[in-house]
């Protein structure tokens, strides 16, 4: 196997909290009601993310998993329009070149019938095609990722403690919760359950799931249009309890999509004005909506960058949506 596509298959896979994200997306963008995730030795062991979604037919798993195969986006101009999370069709493909990767998946449309094994698995080595089979399943995707970086050591020496690597995960999986709290996550590592989400679609009983905190006293609830119905501000805002010293509290979506954003951030932080005490952070996390064809972002892997058409004005929006929360807020 060439060695040039096993560096471009690393620029996607750096480490096994990035193959649990792509993972988790081509659940997400399935229609997953339940994501469960299971990791062994630091996710190098093994990785198996397990959803309800509308599953692979058995015709379409091999392509699934070449380069540059997507079911997600057919025509140049469908990227303005893009509501899914993949669309180059590159994860599959990259993270089956340098593991061991067995997909086992039963599409939804096979659900009535009557077969004895109504499911198909396939397992790819270093990106060849080395087993399939069929096995019962009810529909939805099972992926599971051994020996990852096998072929890579280079990429394995990289790699940090499991703590560390463990740690990559638990914080992308409490982003995700965050991010779908209409959908039950569960991460399960060397047999233990780091988080659980119920998936009742509240984000405030979402956030206090995941930070064990009390519900009502500390946590403030957003929710703010534009007068033109342009975008959607809506989440929780932690009140000064919560005061965090670090910004990794601040969790942000645009349009479904976690960004770190500075400018962002620091609109969300003059919201807060006074009261917080100096040099504290806030707790929180937001959404913004807004239409697909305002918002660049370009996602580069380990980079992310957010362009908004009209940023002054939805700044302005942001700041003002958290300041009036809060204030009506009694702490
Ligand atoms: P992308 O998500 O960019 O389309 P991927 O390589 O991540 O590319 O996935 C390739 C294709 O495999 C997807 O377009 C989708 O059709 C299918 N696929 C992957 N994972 C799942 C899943 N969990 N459930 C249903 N389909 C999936
Ligand atoms: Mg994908």
């Amino acid at each position: 196997q060439d060695v040039a596509e096993r560096i471009a298959a690393g620029e996607v896979v750096e480490r096994p909290a990035s193959v649990v994200k792509e993972l988790i997306e081509n659940a997400l963008d399935a229609g997953a009601h339940e994501i469960r995730i299971e990791l062994r030795g630091a996710g190098l062991r093994m990785i198996r993310v397990i959803d309800d979604g509308y599953g692979i037919l058995e015709g379409e798993l091999e392509e699934a998993c070449l380069h540059h195969t997507t079911s997600k986006i057919s025509a140049f101009e469908d990227l303005d329009h893009l509501r899914t999370l993949g669309f180059r069709g590159e994860a599959l493909a990259s993270i089956a070149k340098v593991a061991e990767v067995t997909i086992l998946s039963r599409a939804i449309e096979t659900a009535g019938q009557e077969e004895e094994q109504p499911g198909h698995w396939i397992t790819l080595r270093g990106g060849e095609l080395i087993q399939r089979g069929r096995r019962a399943r009810l529909p939805g995707t099972t992926v599971t990722v051994n020996d990852l970086f096998y072929n890579v050591p280079a990429r394995l020496k990289f790699m940090r403690g499991a703590r560390t690597e463990n740690g990559h995960v638990l914080q992308l999986l409490q982003r995700y919760a965050l991010g779908y709290p209409a959908i039950r996550f569960s991460l399960l590592v060397d047999e233990r359950t780091l988080l659980q989400t119920s998936g009742s679609g509240e984000l405030v009983l979402t956030l206090a799931e995941l930070y064990r905190l009390p519900l009502t006293e500390m946590i403030e609830e957003i929710d703010v249009r534009d007068a033109e119905g342009h975008y959607h501000i809506y989440g929780a805002l932690g009140n000064r309890v919560l005061a965090q010293s670090g910004r990794q509290y601040i969790t942000l979506f645009v349009n479904g999509r976690w960004v770190q954003v500075r400018f962002l951030q620091e609109a969300l932080e003059r919201g807060y004005r006074t009261l917080l005490p100096r040099g504290k952070h806030p707790l929180l996390v937001l959404h913004l909506d807004v239409p697909p064809a305002e918002v660049d972002a370009n996602v580069h892997p380990g980079k992310i960058e957010v362009r908004l058409a009209e940023e002054d004005k939805i700044v302005a929006a942001l700041t003002q949506a958290v300041r009036s929360v809060l204030e009506r807020s009694p702490a």
